[in-house]
């Protein structure tokens, strides 16, 4: 099995609504994410690429438009929903179907750029492993 990996960043604020309020992650607050992209390949292209690097900068732009220096919101929330929707000019809002979790998150861009690449490349699986701090990272495997 063939690899290649990518290291994409983000920054953006969130909380997590179904923590208690005694929990400090249900503060809203922010992370450097770092967003380290593989794709499996068993097969190579004509140029003997599992994909042109030149390919994935296109992902950067896509995660710059949508999620830096955005506002990760669950559509759940109702609380911070509120407040984004009550000062438009102070957020650039994303909002979630699913709470804000690194292991969320993984998963969200693990299908996104399976299904982005899938019709172009014999795509075995993508591997997300998305680091909210040095230390501390989340990480899904979505194959077919
Ligand atoms: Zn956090």
């Amino acid at each position: 099995m063939y690899t290649v990996t990518k290291k994409f960043s983000f920054c953006a604020a969130h909380r997590l609504p179904q923590l208690l309020s005694n929990h400090k992650c249900s503060k809203v607050h922010g992370h450097n994410y770092d967003l380290i992209v593989t794709l499996y390949s068993e097969k190579l292209d004509k140029d003997d690429f599992v994909i042109d690097f030149g390919e994935l900068k296109q992902l950067q732009k896509w995660i710059n438009k949508n999620f830096d220096h955005a506002i990760l919101v669950y559509e759940k929330d109702q609380i911070l929903s509120k407040i984004v929707d009550q000062f438009p000019e102070v957020f650039k809002v994303k909002r979630l179907k699913f709470v804000p979790t690194s292991e969320n998150l993984a998963k969200y861009f693990a299908e996104f750029i399976y299904g982005k690449y899938c019709n172009d490349i014999p795509l075995s699986a993508v591997k997300v492993e998305l680091y909210e701090s040095k230390n501390n990272s989340a990480s899904y495997i979505y194959s077919r």
